[in-house]
């Protein structure tokens, strides 16, 4: 059994923040600052790309609260969202979380740097992303 379906069965220890029928949230055991959460969808899916309509739905305002309490309870300056997905996205724990990280000017946890396009490079990669969502208003 993956280590966040033991952790929603009470089967290994975590400290709890939130829960209600559909996700649990508890602290990230490795912050990147203290009070870093983990929110976790209960159903066991792999990752964003397999986790359903009903699911998702209820993801926002879950992080909107979680959020919120993070900002104001660690005291934070800012909050990133994140959610690893696949082994190539740094995602080591194969059940789908959201990480809700409070953030310090100066705590030296850099944001991603950007690069820049070739010449015709974000036409090509455009219209292949546009080519693959399936309802454009
Ligand atoms: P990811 O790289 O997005 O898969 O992140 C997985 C996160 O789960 C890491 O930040 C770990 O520190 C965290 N983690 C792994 N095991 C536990 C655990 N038993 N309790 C709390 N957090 C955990
Ligand atoms: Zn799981």
């Amino acid at each position: 059994m993956c280590v966040f379906c033991e952790i929603i069965k009470n089967k290994i220890p975590s400290y709890k923040v939130y829960e209600d029928n559909g996700f649990l949230a508890f602290l990230d055991i490795n912050p990147i600052n203290p009070g870093h959460v983990l929110v976790v969808p209960k159903k066991h899916h792999d990752n964003l790309h397999s986790l359903p309509e009903n699911i998702l739905a209820k993801t926002g305002p879950v992080l909107k609260l979680l959020a919120d309490a993070v900002k104001a309870g660690a005291g934070a300056e800012g909050v990133n969202i994140g959610m690893n997905n696949g082994k190539a996205a740094g995602q080591l724990v194969n059940h789908a979380h959201f990480h809700v990280i409070p953030r310090y000017y100066g705590d030296g946890h850099e944001s991603w740097r950007g690069g820049k396009y070739k010449d015709g490079e974000a036409e090509r990669v455009l219209e292949k992303i546009k080519g693959e969502i399936p309802l454009q208003p």
